[in-house]
């Protein structure tokens, strides 16, 4: 029970979990978001490449993030389990993901799903944009974020429901109390 993914809507707080779950199972938390922002903040190509997609809230190319995704998740930390927080984020990097993990007979063994409904998030957003003044926190920003995520994300939760993966944890409450949630729902 290591190989863990945690979905959830922009704002949903999947990156604090993760980091917090992470800790708690002692496996890697990766989230593809923070792996863009550093490679953007280091002016690497990938970030180059990454970078206009992010502030404008569209999912980077499939091309560019799963090669990303394969190359962290082949590093040797990565072989006992993981948290992937932001992907996959639509139904072919689920595919992908598939693909990835069955090339050493892995696969995933529970999808975490965070849950808030969509003022708590916006407002936690907009929140976190006066605080951190994440290029792609603006309120349109948002807005398109949290749509992309009920047009593209939201689509794969099926596949995953039908596979009987899916844990959903209600997001909303103190940090800790979310993650005593989470951490019943792995038990
Ligand atoms: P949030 O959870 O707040 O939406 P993330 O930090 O997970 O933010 O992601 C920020 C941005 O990084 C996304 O809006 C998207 O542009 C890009 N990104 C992250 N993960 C993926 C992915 N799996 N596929 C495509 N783009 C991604």
């Amino acid at each position: 029970m290591n190989r863990l993914l945690i979905i959830g809507p922009p704002g949903a707080g999947k990156g604090t979990q993760a980091v917090k779950i992470a800790e708690k199972l002692s496996i890697p938390a990766i989230s593809t978001g923070d792996i863009f922002r550093q490679n953007i903040k280091e002016e690497t190509e990938l970030g180059r490449e990454a970078k206009s997609y992010i502030d404008a809230g569209n999912l980077v190319p499939d091309s560019v993030t799963n090669k990303m995704v394969r190359a962290r998740l082949a590093e040797q930390d990565a072989q006992n389990g993981f948290l992937l927080d932001g992907y996959p984020r639509n139904p072919a990097q689920v595919h992908e993901l598939d693909d990835i993990l069955s090339e050493s007979s892995q696969k995933i063994d529970r999808v975490l799903l965070l849950v808030a409904d969509n003022d708590e998030l916006v407002q936690r957003l907009l929140g976190r944009a006066a605080e951190q003044g994440r290029t792609d926190d603006t309120e349109d920003v948002i807005r398109h974020r949290l749509k992309v995520y009920e047009e593209e994300t939201a689509p794969l939760l099926s596949i995953y429901r039908d596979r009987g993966l899916i844990k959903e944890v209600n997001g909303l409450g103190e940090i800790d109390e979310v993650t005593e949630r989470i951490l019943d729902a792995l038990k």
